[in-house]
């Protein structure tokens, strides 16, 4: 790993013959890697397979055996495959292998951080904006996140939803003219399936731009196909939100992946949640903005990580995502700077955290810090 984080030591691995360990390297040969159903159907979803490639800890056993059939568990090939196998920190393996951690629940966690279910107006739709809504098509993923924050809905749904009724709501409200799909991952849908919603929202002319949310060019960048992109780009302007964590994930796979989005006019931006012992680090977060500048996607959010449920583990300061922006500001490219969010619990939407450049304020005279903390004064006269 480029860069390691050792402020949490984990218990001893219980792998008694690391030379043993199954890889991927016969399958990365083969035309099949490259192919995103291949992939998906052998994704690995449970401990005796995960056990064939990655040295599990003892309490990451019992993560397992304690959740027993309800863990939404699922790594593809291609992502488990940028896990250094025995090493416990990797922080790749921290954000996706069960700890025992996820069964602690402090005060503060909800089941419902953002308070989505009280804002959702119709199966699927989640109207907190004034002009725009979050529209929630499937519940599965590719790989599950450890610190999801829609734990509550995730894994479990095979159930097809019927969106007559979010459909009918944007219709009926012409104030609306932004939709983000999200889940689940809805890039897991066929071609056919996602194209059927987009042009069922296309159909609405209030509607003036649709976007998706998906971690897929991360964790399977196969399903980037010419096919997809060719489709969604007959829905201009079309953009997305893509999920990443760790300079590590930038591989060439998801280079080739990203440009081909850009290529087809797709905008995109990148959603990194904070997390301890991943990405809590000034110069690690620094070095993956830029790199997302390298293959054409544009930083858009850090999240503070939301009190969802068994996540205390992943949560670290407000302090710690102030420094991290500090550490941004003035000393790398505009571009390469997000936004620093609390989604706030209870459902009162995203809030901008910024540090204060402002050193004080008083009629005609504003007195400010730059990046390096040289005081300025301006004058309004
Ligand atoms: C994040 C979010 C949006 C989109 O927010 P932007 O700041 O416009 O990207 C819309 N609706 C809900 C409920 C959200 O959580």
């Amino acid at each position: 790993m480029a860069q390691m984080l050792t402020n949490h030591l984990d218990p001893p691995m219980t792998c008694s013959s690391p030379a043993l360990l199954k890889t991927f390297a016969v399958e990365k040969m083969q035309p099949e890697w490259h192919d995103w159903k291949w992939q998906f159907r052998n994704r690995i979803t449970n401990l005796e397979t995960l056990k064939e490639y990655i040295c599990v800890t003892g309490e990451e056993e019992k993560a397992f055996q304690a959740a027993g059939k309800n863990l939404p568990f699922a790594i593809t090939p291609y992502y488990i495959d940028l896990i250094n196998p025995q090493d416990p920190n990797d922080p790749i393996r921290k954000t996706v292998i069960p700890r025992m951690a996820e069964f602690t629940t402090t005060a503060a966690e909800m089941v419902d951080p953002c308070g989505e279910d009280g804002k959702m107006v119709a199966p699927g739709l989640v109207h907190r904006y004034p002009d725009r809504v979050l529209f929630l098509v499937n519940e599965t993923c590719s790989v599950y996140c450890r610190y999801c924050t829609r734990s509550r809905l995730v894994g479990s749904g095979k159930h097809e939803v019927d969106f007559s009724a979010a459909y009918e709501y944007l219709r009926n409200h012409s104030e609306i003219r932004d939709v983000l799909i999200s889940g689940g991952d809805p890039l897991v849908m066929s071609d056919e399936k996602l194209e059927g919603i987009i042009k069922n929202l296309r159909a609405i002319p209030s509607i003036e731009i649709v976007r998706i949310g998906t971690k897929i060019p991360v964790v399977l960048p196969q399903r980037i196909t010419d096919d997809l992109v060719n489709m969604l780009k007959k829905y201009h302007p079309f953009y997305m939100s893509i999920h990443f964590l760790h300079p590590d994930e930038i591989t060439p796979e998801v280079e080739a992946a990203c440009n081909k989005l850009a290529d087809a006019g797709i905008p995109t931006f990148s959603q990194t949640v904070l997390l301890k012992g991943v990405n809590d680090d000034a110069p690690l977060m620094k070095t993956l903005m830029q790199k997302l500048l390298k293959i054409r996607v544009r930083p858009y959010y850090i999240y503070q990580c939301d009190p969802v449920q068994g996540t205390s583990h992943f949560r670290t300061s407000i302090d710690k995502g102030l420094e991290i922006m500090e550490h941004l500001r003035g000393h790398t490219t505009g571009y390469a700077i997000p936004t620093y969010v609390v989604d706030a619990p209870g459902g009162g939407g995203k809030i901008p955290v910024t540090p204060d450049y402002v050193v004080s304020r008083e009629p005609g005279k504003t007195t400010l810090r730059n990046y390096k903390g040289e005081v300025y004064h301006y004058l309004e006269e």
